[in-house]
Protein backbone atom coordinates (compact mmCIF):
# COMPACT_ATOMS: atom_id res chain seq x y z
CA UNK A 1 0.00 0.00 0.00
CA UNK A 2 0.77 3.83 -0.34
CA UNK A 3 2.96 3.81 2.93
CA UNK A 4 5.04 0.75 1.91
CA UNK A 5 5.85 2.58 -1.73
CA UNK A 6 7.10 5.52 0.11
CA UNK A 7 9.56 3.24 2.12
CA UNK A 8 10.80 1.92 -1.42
CA UNK A 9 10.37 5.15 -3.28
CA UNK A 10 12.84 7.26 -1.45
CA UNK A 11 16.06 7.33 -3.76
CA UNK A 12 13.39 9.02 -6.42
CA UNK A 13 12.45 11.17 -3.62
CA UNK A 14 15.92 12.60 -3.08
CA UNK A 15 16.06 12.96 -6.81
CA UNK A 16 13.02 15.17 -7.34
CA UNK A 17 14.16 17.49 -4.42
CA UNK A 18 17.84 17.88 -5.63
CA UNK A 19 16.22 18.71 -9.23
CA UNK A 20 13.57 21.14 -8.23
CA UNK A 21 16.05 22.82 -6.22
CA UNK A 22 18.58 23.24 -8.83
CA UNK A 23 15.58 25.50 -11.02
CA UNK A 24 15.53 28.64 -9.51
CA UNK A 25 12.70 30.05 -8.38
CA UNK A 26 12.80 33.48 -6.26
CA UNK A 27 9.14 35.07 -5.23
CA UNK A 28 7.35 36.16 -8.79
CA UNK A 29 9.61 34.13 -10.76
CA UNK A 30 8.36 30.66 -9.81
CA UNK A 31 7.30 29.62 -13.28
CA UNK A 32 9.78 27.29 -14.47
CA UNK A 33 10.13 25.06 -10.98
CA UNK A 34 6.18 25.34 -11.41
CA UNK A 35 6.42 23.49 -14.95
CA UNK A 36 8.74 20.54 -13.40
CA UNK A 37 5.96 20.04 -10.92
CA UNK A 38 2.70 20.44 -13.29
CA UNK A 39 4.75 17.65 -14.90
CA UNK A 40 5.48 15.61 -12.58
CA UNK A 41 2.03 15.48 -11.25
CA UNK A 42 0.08 15.23 -14.22
CA UNK A 43 1.99 11.69 -14.53
CA UNK A 44 0.43 11.00 -11.10
CA UNK A 45 -3.34 10.36 -12.34
CA UNK A 46 -4.62 13.96 -11.30
CA UNK A 47 -6.40 16.38 -12.99
CA UNK A 48 -3.41 19.14 -13.35
CA UNK A 49 -3.91 22.83 -13.79
CA UNK A 50 -2.20 26.20 -13.51
CA UNK A 51 -4.59 29.59 -12.12
CA UNK A 52 -4.01 33.07 -13.45
CA UNK A 53 -1.29 33.57 -10.05
CA UNK A 54 0.92 30.64 -11.19
CA UNK A 55 -0.35 27.64 -8.31
CA UNK A 56 -0.33 24.41 -9.69
CA UNK A 57 -3.06 22.16 -8.62
CA UNK A 58 -3.28 18.82 -9.05
CA UNK A 59 -6.91 17.62 -8.25
CA UNK A 60 -7.85 13.70 -6.78
CA UNK A 61 -11.39 13.70 -7.35
CA UNK A 62 -13.37 12.37 -3.75
CA UNK A 63 -16.63 9.96 -3.22
CA UNK A 64 -17.66 13.45 -1.60
CA UNK A 65 -16.45 16.17 -4.37
CA UNK A 66 -18.55 19.31 -2.46
CA UNK A 67 -15.57 18.69 0.61
CA UNK A 68 -12.06 19.41 -0.34
CA UNK A 69 -8.23 18.79 1.56
CA UNK A 70 -5.40 20.84 0.51
CA UNK A 71 -1.82 19.50 0.54
CA UNK A 72 0.48 22.66 -0.33
CA UNK A 73 4.25 23.57 -0.25
CA UNK A 74 5.06 26.71 -1.85
CA UNK A 75 7.34 26.70 -4.98
CA UNK A 76 9.40 30.34 -3.99
CA UNK A 77 12.63 30.66 -2.25
CA UNK A 78 14.21 33.97 -0.72
CA UNK A 79 17.26 34.10 -3.03
CA UNK A 80 17.36 36.50 -5.79
CA UNK A 81 17.81 35.60 -9.68
CA UNK A 82 21.21 34.57 -10.21
CA UNK A 83 22.15 33.32 -7.00
CA UNK A 84 24.60 29.76 -7.75
CA UNK A 85 22.40 26.77 -6.83
CA UNK A 86 23.85 23.37 -7.37
CA UNK A 87 23.13 21.04 -4.50
CA UNK A 88 26.72 19.85 -3.00
CA UNK A 89 27.05 16.42 -1.41
CA UNK A 90 28.77 16.28 1.66
CA UNK A 91 29.08 12.85 3.63
CA UNK A 92 24.69 12.10 3.96
CA UNK A 93 24.05 16.18 3.44
CA UNK A 94 22.77 18.42 0.43
CA UNK A 95 23.94 21.53 0.70
CA UNK A 96 22.42 24.58 -1.16
CA UNK A 97 20.43 27.70 -0.92
CA UNK A 98 16.56 26.35 -0.61
CA UNK A 99 17.64 21.98 -0.44
CA UNK A 100 15.01 22.38 2.88
CA UNK A 101 12.94 25.70 2.58
CA UNK A 102 10.90 24.34 0.11
CA UNK A 103 13.12 21.79 -1.84
CA UNK A 104 11.53 19.18 1.50
CA UNK A 105 8.68 20.75 1.02
CA UNK A 106 8.03 20.39 -2.67
CA UNK A 107 9.88 16.63 -2.19
CA UNK A 108 7.36 15.58 -0.33
CA UNK A 109 3.91 16.82 -1.84
CA UNK A 110 4.85 14.62 -5.02
CA UNK A 111 6.24 11.71 -3.08
CA UNK A 112 2.82 11.48 -1.05
CA UNK A 113 0.67 12.71 -4.54
CA UNK A 114 2.67 9.49 -5.76
CA UNK A 115 2.13 7.40 -3.06
CA UNK A 116 -1.29 7.82 -3.22
CA UNK A 117 -1.50 6.98 -6.82
CA UNK A 118 0.46 3.89 -6.74
CA UNK A 119 -1.62 2.53 -3.91
CA UNK A 120 -4.96 3.88 -6.15
CA UNK A 121 -6.23 5.44 -3.05
CA UNK A 122 -9.53 6.70 -3.52
CA UNK A 123 -10.68 9.52 -0.98
CA UNK A 124 -13.69 10.16 0.21
CA UNK A 125 -13.32 14.22 0.18
CA UNK A 126 -11.21 15.55 -3.25
CA UNK A 127 -7.51 16.12 -2.24
CA UNK A 128 -6.20 19.62 -3.87
CA UNK A 129 -1.68 18.70 -4.40
CA UNK A 130 -1.00 22.49 -4.63
CA UNK A 131 2.47 23.91 -5.42
CA UNK A 132 2.31 27.51 -4.36
CA UNK A 133 3.45 30.70 -5.20
CA UNK A 134 4.57 33.67 -3.13
CA UNK A 135 5.37 32.84 0.16
CA UNK A 136 8.06 34.62 1.12
CA UNK A 137 9.15 38.14 1.67
CA UNK A 138 6.65 40.34 -0.52
CA UNK A 139 5.03 37.67 -1.94
CA UNK A 140 2.72 38.04 0.99
CA UNK A 141 1.54 34.74 0.76
CA UNK A 142 -0.18 36.01 -2.69
CA UNK A 143 -0.64 32.09 -3.70
CA UNK A 144 -2.03 30.75 -0.87
CA UNK A 145 -4.65 33.83 -0.85
CA UNK A 146 -5.47 32.70 -4.54
CA UNK A 147 -6.20 29.41 -3.51
CA UNK A 148 -8.06 29.72 -0.84
CA UNK A 149 -10.43 32.19 -2.79
CA UNK A 150 -10.66 29.69 -5.14
CA UNK A 151 -11.11 26.37 -2.67
CA UNK A 152 -13.17 28.58 0.24
CA UNK A 153 -16.63 26.97 0.33
CA UNK A 154 -15.21 23.46 -0.43
CA UNK A 155 -12.11 23.33 2.35
CA UNK A 156 -12.50 21.43 5.15
CA UNK A 157 -8.68 21.53 6.10
CA UNK A 158 -5.44 22.93 5.06
CA UNK A 159 -2.11 21.10 5.33
CA UNK A 160 1.18 23.12 4.60
CA UNK A 161 4.31 21.46 4.16
CA UNK A 162 7.12 23.45 4.61
CA UNK A 163 10.89 22.88 5.09
CA UNK A 164 12.06 18.95 7.02
CA UNK A 165 11.28 17.81 10.56
CA UNK A 166 9.22 15.60 12.06
CA UNK A 167 8.98 17.66 15.62
CA UNK A 168 6.62 20.11 15.20
CA UNK A 169 2.84 21.13 13.91
CA UNK A 170 2.27 25.17 13.47
CA UNK A 171 -1.30 25.25 14.71
CA UNK A 172 -0.99 29.33 15.71
CA UNK A 173 -0.54 31.76 12.77
CA UNK A 174 2.21 34.31 13.67
CA UNK A 175 0.49 37.92 12.51
CA UNK A 176 3.18 40.39 10.84
CA UNK A 177 2.66 44.02 9.15
CA UNK A 178 5.09 45.10 6.75
CA UNK A 179 5.05 49.25 6.25
CA UNK A 180 6.65 51.45 4.89
CA UNK A 181 7.22 55.47 5.72
CA UNK A 182 7.90 57.91 2.53
CA UNK A 183 8.92 61.59 3.58
CA UNK A 184 9.34 63.66 0.56
CA UNK A 185 10.40 67.34 0.60
CA UNK A 186 12.15 70.06 -1.74
CA UNK A 187 15.56 69.08 -1.68
CA UNK A 188 18.75 71.33 -2.51
CA UNK A 189 21.91 72.20 -2.16
CA UNK A 190 24.02 70.95 1.36
CA UNK A 191 25.69 74.71 1.73
CA UNK A 192 23.62 76.88 -0.47
CA UNK A 193 20.18 75.75 1.11
CA UNK A 194 21.22 74.79 4.08
CA UNK A 195 18.06 75.38 6.50
CA UNK A 196 15.30 73.47 4.48
CA UNK A 197 13.86 70.76 5.72
CA UNK A 198 15.29 67.60 5.04
CA UNK A 199 13.35 63.95 5.00
CA UNK A 200 16.73 62.07 6.53
CA UNK A 201 16.69 64.10 8.94
CA UNK A 202 13.02 64.00 9.60
CA UNK A 203 13.03 59.88 9.01
CA UNK A 204 15.91 60.01 11.81
CA UNK A 205 13.82 62.01 14.37
CA UNK A 206 10.79 59.98 13.61
CA UNK A 207 12.67 56.70 14.04
CA UNK A 208 14.42 57.70 17.36
CA UNK A 209 11.07 58.23 19.31
CA UNK A 210 9.68 54.96 17.44
CA UNK A 211 12.39 52.51 18.21
CA UNK A 212 12.23 53.81 21.93
CA UNK A 213 8.33 52.26 22.09
CA UNK A 214 7.59 49.62 24.83
CA UNK A 215 6.53 46.30 23.26
CA UNK A 216 5.51 44.08 25.93
CA UNK A 217 7.17 40.33 26.29
CA UNK A 218 4.11 39.08 26.42
CA UNK A 219 1.98 38.89 23.76
CA UNK A 220 5.23 38.76 22.29
CA UNK A 221 6.09 41.64 20.46
CA UNK A 222 8.70 42.82 17.67
CA UNK A 223 9.78 45.38 15.67
CA UNK A 224 12.47 45.64 12.84
CA UNK A 225 13.59 48.46 10.90
CA UNK A 226 15.12 46.52 7.84
CA UNK A 227 15.59 48.73 5.41
CA UNK A 228 16.44 51.95 4.65
CA UNK A 229 17.01 54.11 1.51
CA UNK A 230 16.95 57.73 0.58
CA UNK A 231 19.24 60.87 -0.84
CA UNK A 232 21.05 61.37 -4.08
CA UNK A 233 24.44 62.11 -2.49
CA UNK A 234 26.43 63.40 0.28
CA UNK A 235 26.15 67.12 -0.44
CA UNK A 236 22.71 67.60 -1.68
CA UNK A 237 19.53 67.86 0.99
CA UNK A 238 17.48 64.49 -0.25
CA UNK A 239 14.10 65.15 -1.67
CA UNK A 240 13.14 61.42 -0.35
CA UNK A 241 14.08 59.30 2.79
CA UNK A 242 12.40 55.47 3.13
CA UNK A 243 12.26 52.99 5.89
CA UNK A 244 10.53 49.53 6.07
CA UNK A 245 9.26 48.43 9.29
CA UNK A 246 8.23 44.85 10.23
CA UNK A 247 6.18 43.93 13.08
CA UNK A 248 5.14 41.18 14.51
CA UNK A 249 3.09 40.05 17.62
CA UNK A 250 1.33 37.51 18.90
CA UNK A 251 -1.78 39.48 19.15
CA UNK A 252 -3.42 41.63 16.23
CA UNK A 253 -4.12 44.53 18.79
CA UNK A 254 -0.48 44.97 19.26
CA UNK A 255 0.21 44.93 15.71
CA UNK A 256 -2.16 47.91 15.55
CA UNK A 257 -1.02 49.97 18.36
CA UNK A 258 2.71 49.63 16.64
CA UNK A 259 1.32 50.88 13.26
CA UNK A 260 -0.12 53.58 15.44
CA UNK A 261 2.95 54.23 16.99
CA UNK A 262 4.68 54.32 13.64
CA UNK A 263 2.45 57.23 12.14
CA UNK A 264 2.43 59.44 15.63
CA UNK A 265 6.10 59.02 15.74
CA UNK A 266 6.69 59.90 11.91
CA UNK A 267 4.36 62.77 12.24
CA UNK A 268 6.50 63.94 15.14
CA UNK A 269 10.05 63.49 13.48
CA UNK A 270 8.40 65.51 10.73
CA UNK A 271 7.16 68.55 12.81
CA UNK A 272 10.33 68.35 14.54
CA UNK A 273 12.71 68.87 11.39
CA UNK A 274 10.18 71.90 10.27
CA UNK A 275 10.08 73.27 13.95
CA UNK A 276 13.80 73.44 13.36
CA UNK A 277 13.99 74.49 9.93
CA UNK A 278 15.61 78.31 9.35
CA UNK A 279 13.81 78.66 6.28
CA UNK A 280 10.16 77.17 5.91
CA UNK A 281 9.27 79.52 2.99
CA UNK A 282 11.07 77.18 1.09
CA UNK A 283 8.86 74.14 1.14
CA UNK A 284 7.18 71.74 3.72
CA UNK A 285 7.99 67.97 4.36
CA UNK A 286 4.83 65.58 3.33
CA UNK A 287 4.52 62.11 4.66
CA UNK A 288 3.05 58.74 4.40
CA UNK A 289 3.23 55.48 5.24
CA UNK A 290 2.20 52.95 2.57
CA UNK A 291 1.40 48.97 3.75
CA UNK A 292 3.63 46.81 1.85
CA UNK A 293 2.59 43.29 3.24
CA UNK A 294 0.26 41.99 6.17
CA UNK A 295 -0.07 38.60 7.46
CA UNK A 296 -2.99 37.90 9.35
CA UNK A 297 -3.30 35.95 12.47
CA UNK A 298 -5.61 33.07 13.73
CA UNK A 299 -4.95 29.67 15.68
CA UNK A 300 -6.37 26.24 15.28
CA UNK A 301 -8.88 25.13 17.48
CA UNK A 302 -6.89 22.27 19.82
CA UNK A 303 -10.00 20.07 19.66
CA UNK A 304 -9.98 20.65 16.13
CA UNK A 305 -10.47 16.66 13.77
CA UNK A 306 -6.92 18.01 11.65
CA UNK A 307 -5.30 18.06 14.34
CA UNK A 308 -6.41 14.66 15.92
CA UNK A 309 -5.88 13.52 12.45
CA UNK A 310 -2.04 14.71 13.15
CA UNK A 311 -2.17 13.03 16.54
CA UNK A 312 -3.08 9.92 14.95
CA UNK A 313 -0.73 9.72 12.42
CA UNK A 314 2.48 11.11 15.28
CA UNK A 315 0.69 7.76 17.70
CA UNK A 316 0.82 5.20 14.90
CA UNK A 317 4.52 6.27 14.35
CA UNK A 318 5.74 6.82 17.66
CA UNK A 319 6.30 10.65 17.30
CA UNK A 320 5.95 13.46 19.53
CA UNK A 321 5.10 16.69 18.12
CA UNK A 322 5.20 20.19 19.57
CA UNK A 323 2.88 23.15 19.19
CA UNK A 324 4.11 26.13 17.03
CA UNK A 325 3.27 29.40 16.13
CA UNK A 326 4.95 30.80 13.14
CA UNK A 327 4.21 32.65 9.76
CA UNK A 328 3.33 30.13 7.28
CA UNK A 329 1.03 29.78 4.20
CA UNK A 330 -1.14 28.57 6.99
CA UNK A 331 -1.76 32.10 8.24
CA UNK A 332 -4.04 32.82 5.13
CA UNK A 333 -6.94 30.11 5.98
CA UNK A 334 -6.60 30.03 9.74
CA UNK A 335 -7.28 33.82 10.00
CA UNK A 336 -10.67 32.52 7.90
CA UNK A 337 -11.63 29.68 10.48
CA UNK A 338 -10.37 27.02 7.82
CA UNK A 339 -8.57 24.36 9.67
CA UNK A 340 -5.01 24.48 8.89
CA UNK A 341 -1.53 23.10 10.06
CA UNK A 342 1.91 23.71 8.70
CA UNK A 343 4.67 20.85 9.22
CA UNK A 344 7.38 19.50 7.93
CA UNK A 345 8.31 16.82 5.45
CA UNK A 346 10.53 14.90 7.50
CA UNK A 347 14.68 14.41 7.68
CA UNK A 348 16.56 17.24 9.04
CA UNK A 349 17.61 20.82 7.64
CA UNK A 350 19.08 23.90 8.68
CA UNK A 351 20.36 27.16 7.82
CA UNK A 352 16.73 28.06 5.69
CA UNK A 353 17.37 31.46 4.18
CA UNK A 354 21.41 31.32 4.06
CA UNK A 355 23.38 30.14 1.21
CA UNK A 356 24.81 27.28 3.53
CA UNK A 357 21.00 26.11 3.54
CA UNK A 358 21.19 21.98 4.03
CA UNK A 359 19.24 18.71 4.65
CA UNK A 360 19.98 15.26 5.42
CA UNK A 361 17.59 12.63 3.78
CA UNK A 362 18.05 10.21 6.80
CA UNK A 363 14.27 9.30 8.43
CA UNK A 364 12.86 11.01 5.81
CA UNK A 365 10.12 8.18 5.28
CA UNK A 366 8.52 9.12 8.79
CA UNK A 367 8.51 12.63 8.41
CA UNK A 368 6.50 11.31 4.80
CA UNK A 369 4.08 8.87 6.36
CA UNK A 370 3.19 11.43 8.90
CA UNK A 371 2.01 13.18 5.92
CA UNK A 372 0.31 10.82 4.17
CA UNK A 373 -1.22 9.66 7.22
CA UNK A 374 -2.90 13.35 8.28
CA UNK A 375 -3.93 13.63 4.69
CA UNK A 376 -5.94 10.74 4.80
CA UNK A 377 -7.30 11.08 7.91
CA UNK A 378 -8.74 14.73 7.13
CA UNK A 379 -9.87 13.41 3.65
CA UNK A 380 -11.57 9.70 4.56
CA UNK A 381 -11.26 6.88 2.66
CA UNK A 382 -14.09 5.74 0.00
CA UNK A 383 -12.01 2.72 -0.48
CA UNK A 384 -8.63 1.43 -0.68
CA UNK A 385 -7.26 -1.41 -2.98
CA UNK A 386 -4.34 -2.66 -1.97
CA UNK A 387 -1.22 -4.00 -3.69
ZN1 LIG B 1 9.22 28.00 3.62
Amino acid sequence: MALEWLEKNLNWVTDQQVRLTEIPAPSFQEEKRAEEVKAILAGEGLTVHSDKMGNVIGELRGAQDKEAVLLSAHLDTVFPAGTEIKVRREGDRLVAPGISDNGTGLAGLLAVARAVHAAKIKPQRTILFAADVGEEGEGNLRGMRALIDAYRTKLRAVIVLDGSGIDHVTTKALASRRLEVVITGPGGHSWSDFGMPNPINALVRGSVRFINTKVPTSPRTTFNLGQVEGGTSVNSIPYEAKLKVDLRSESEDEIARMEAALRECTAAGVKDEMDNSRDRSRGKLDWKVNLIGSRPGGELAPDSALLAALGSADEFLGNKSRIERSSTDANIPLSMGIDAIAIGAGGNGGGAHSLQEWYEPAGREIGLKRVLLTLLGASGLAMEKSQ
